[in-house]
């Protein structure tokens, strides 16, 4: 690593000098080697970096520094924000391609169909201004937390997590991707480089509810997303809901969207939502609020998503 041309912020050194000395590197002979920040260029050379033993990926840094608060960070950093071929959105034929390092506010400003309103009103809502110009996509699915915004609307838009390491490169499903509360299939040395969309329906709509203590800047107790497709006669057609913050890993509410399928126009799908729906939830009761209070506000949640997405509120 220390080949590369990266930058490496003034103070990076001097952050780990300063450190107790349980805190420096561990103490195998290639670690010793192994310098404390680089900043790659491309998707290779940070491949290349993070094949080194215990090297952690960080984009924007907004989960990476508050996880370590008051604590020095210990391992090799490979910051993934120099790499420009990681950042924006770009249409293919058949999907369009979110860089993992496509920030909040990239995502909320970008001109995109209907089906990702859903996903640019969460982009709206992570954090504040400032954590949604730093805070990234890819960071937010790696992170893994059940109250990460971007994970419902993304399971909505049946989105897949494209990774890569020295070694391969492969795409699995986002479903497939977080496997439980903040774990991955990221496996050693893999960073995530892009999450794939398939191109919707143009007429699908998509939304996003989130509940929270208040307004802004703030953790969801519970949020939900939708995206509804209508045929030419109103009637919905296809239908994708998830629910974030009530499981270890937001879920798609499947038996409710097969319960919706057919529904007139002017019916609204909030109607139909059932207790029985959520089964398949397993809310906790924490600081936020309780999983009792969460379950009944389940309910209602994914009813608005699912009346916004359709039109119907
Ligand atoms: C004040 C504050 C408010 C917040 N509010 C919200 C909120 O309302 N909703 C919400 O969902 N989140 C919120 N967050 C969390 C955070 O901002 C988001 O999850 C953000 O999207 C993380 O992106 P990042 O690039 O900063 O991730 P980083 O901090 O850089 O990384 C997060 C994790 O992902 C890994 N990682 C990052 N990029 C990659 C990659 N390309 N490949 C492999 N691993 C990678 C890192 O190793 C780390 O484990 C908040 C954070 C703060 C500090």
């Amino acid at each position: 690593m220390a080949t590369y041309s990266a930058e490496r912020p003034q103070g990076a050194r001097e952050f780990i000098d300063n450190a107790s000395p349980q805190a420096t590197l561990s103490s195998s002979s290639e670690s010793e080697n192994f310098d404390v920040y680089a900043r790659p260029r491309s998707i290779e050379e940070a491949a290349l970096a993070m094949s080194a033993p215990g090297a952690l990926a960080m984009c924007g840094g907004t989960d990476v520094y508050p996880a370590h608060a008051g604590r020095p960070l210990v391992r090799p950093i490979v910051d993934l924000s120099g790499i420009n071929s990681l950042k924006g959105i770009t249409e293919t034929p058949g999907a369009f391609r979110f860089g993992a390092a496509t920030s909040w506010s990239e995502i909320a400003r970008a001109a995109l169909p209907p089906a990702f309103d859903g996903l640019k009103a969460a982009a709206r809502e992570v954090g504040s201004i400032q954590i949604q110009n730093r805070g990234t996509i890819g960071g937010n699915l790696c992170n893994a937390s059940p109250a990460a915004d971007g994970v419902p609307p993304l399971l909505c838009l049946d989105a897949s997590v494209e990774l890569a390491s020295k070694d391969q490169r492969r795409i699995l499903p986002l479903s497939a991707f977080i496997t439980g509360y903040r774990r991955t299939a990221l496996r050693d040395g893999e960073i995530v480089t892009a999450v794939i969309v398939p191109k919707p329906a143009a007429s699908a709509a998509g939304a996003f509810v989130k509940l929270g203590a208040r307004r802004y800047l703030v953790i969801s107790i519970l949020m939900a997303a939708a995206v509804v497709e209508k045929d030419e006669t109103g009637r919905i057609a296809t239908v994708a809901v998830a629910v974030g913050a009530a499981s270890p890993v937001a879920q798609r509410l499947t038996r409710l969207e097969q319960d919706l399928l057919g529904l007139l126009p002017g019916e609204r799908p909030s109607t139909r939502v059932a207790a029985h729906h959520l089964d398949g939830l397993s809310p906790i009761s924490d600081v936020r609020a309780s999983d009792a209070y969460r379950r009944e506000a389940a309910i209602a949640v994914v009813g608005q998503a699912l009346d916004r997405a359709a039109g119907a509120f």
